[in-house]
């Protein structure tokens, strides 16, 4: 038996939640998934997966009074799997971090001037920097001798050019308060497109792909060539597409109207376009499968916010295309856009002149593998490419440490 250092544990830290994997890089397969809910509260969950050695699933409810409390139990999870924090054979922490400014273009190992740069970058990213901070000093604590590695939400998007990154306003405030278009999901972003030109047969260098991260948040991106040059998430990820519960692109004045005439305060203004808008604004559901159970009932909202959220898609495909100059592939990812075949549809209806179509019978195929939904000899490929974020934190946080 080997005990060389090939495993490495994906931490994704939420305000109240913590998901987690361990995986080993060299076997290539996932030793244990799971998530702690609920963290601070009475209610708090932990569910654990352990797939290494084929178990059931355990659930333990219970107050967990914080981050700490959280990671503390799911080491003791893994360690009655054996696969405890302390094996030798853990080569590093991956941890997830929303916000890395313009400073963080890679995996970057944690050490204390680290931990100060995303601490700084509170103000831009101020609901998952200090989630992400308290996983991070809580698994510093737990194993101050190994790696820790930050792989940034935003890092894909660095790449971005000027044009695309800069908003059109004063120059001078832009600067002082760091407001520009950073773009999230990127970790997304980056798997997906590569995954893209692989199922084409193609090195990403040689492909331009515009990828569509439909899950409860969402996000578009176009990638040429490997490299991102636009996304649809800006400073924070209120702006682009239509979303669960966000509005996504908005006339900037509709803020000043709601305070100037309705008297509601930042605060509140922020809570209506982050938690009341979007699809739950629209319909009263952010959940795609209700809204579409209600469209087949006759429900004209639920019909309404669905058209909405499809026309912002095609919008952004349009877009996407004229910036890219030549698209090779469209590709459909997260929650919304791996399972819900009638968003692909009617996002790709009429969209023929761009090149892009869908066959009805491939799209209406399920299956958890990347495939391509286009009809054969299609100028644009249009696929589905499953998302697989902590593989890919997994990936450049091994490949970092193993350099
Ligand atoms: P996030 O990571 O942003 O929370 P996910 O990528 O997990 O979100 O996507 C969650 C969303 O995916 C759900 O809110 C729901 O709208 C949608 N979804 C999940 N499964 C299906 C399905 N079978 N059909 C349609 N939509 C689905």
């Amino acid at each position: 038996m080997t005990a060389e250092p090939t495993r490495v544990l994906v931490l994704n830290s939420g305000s109240s939640s913590v998901k987690y994997q361990l995986l080993d890089m060299v076997e290539n397969r996932r030793l244990a998934v799971g998530l702690v809910e609920r963290i601070g509260e009475e209610t708090s969950r932990l569910v654990h997966t352990p797939l290494a050695t084929g178990g059931e699933r355990r659930v333990h409810e219970g107050p967990m009074a914080d981050h700490d409390a959280a990671l503390k139990a799911v080491a003791a999870e893994l360690a009655a799997d054996g696969l405890g924090l302390d094996s030798p054979r853990l080569a590093a922490i991956g941890h997830r971090v929303v916000h890395g400014g313009l400073r963080f273009t890679e995996p970057t190992v944690i050490d204390e001037a680290v931990l100060a740069e995303i601490e700084r970058l509170v103000p831009v990213a101020p609901l998952h920097n200090p989630a992400n901070l308290t996983g991070i000093r809580t698994a510093r604590a737990l194993r101050p001798d190994l790696p820790q590695i930050a792989v940034f939400d935003t890092a894909f998007h660095t790449t971005m050019p000027e044009h695309a990154a800069r908003y059109a306003i004063d120059v001078a405030t832009a600067d002082a308060h760091r407001i520009r278009r950073y773009g999230f999901h990127g970790t997304s972003h980056a798997y997906v497109s590569r995954r893209t030109a692989r199922l084409l047969g193609k090195d990403p260098s040689e492909v331009n792909v515009i990828v569509l991260h439909l899950g409860n948040g969402a996000s578009a991106s176009a990638v040429a060539g490997g490299r991102c040059v636009d996304t649809s998430m800006g400073l924070t990820p209120l702006e682009g597409l239509v979303m669960g519960t966000r509005s996504g692109d908005i006339d900037p004045a509709v803020t000043f109207h709601l305070k100037r005439v309705a008297g509601m305060s930042a605060d509140e203004i922020d809570e209506l376009l982050n938690k009341k808008s979007g699809l739950v604004g629209l319909c009263g559901d952010n959940d795609m499968r209700e809204i579409r159970r209600r469209i087949d009932e006759g429900d004209e909202a639920a019909a309404l916010a669905f058209d909405i959220y499809i026309h912002r898609l095609k919008k952004y495909l349009g877009a996407y295309t004229a910036v890219l100059g030549r698209v090779d592939a469209v590709a459909f990812t997260a929650g919304v856009g791996e399972n819900a075949a009638p968003v692909r549809a009617a996002a790709m209806a009429g969209l023929e002149g761009l090149g892009m179509a869908v066959d009805a019978d491939r799209n209406a195929v399920r299956s958890d593998a990347p495939r391509l939904i286009s009809p054969d000899g299609s100028p644009v490929a249009v696929a589905v490419v499953p998302t697989d974020e902590e593989l890919e934190i997994a990936q450049q946080t091994y490949a970092l440490v193993t350099a």
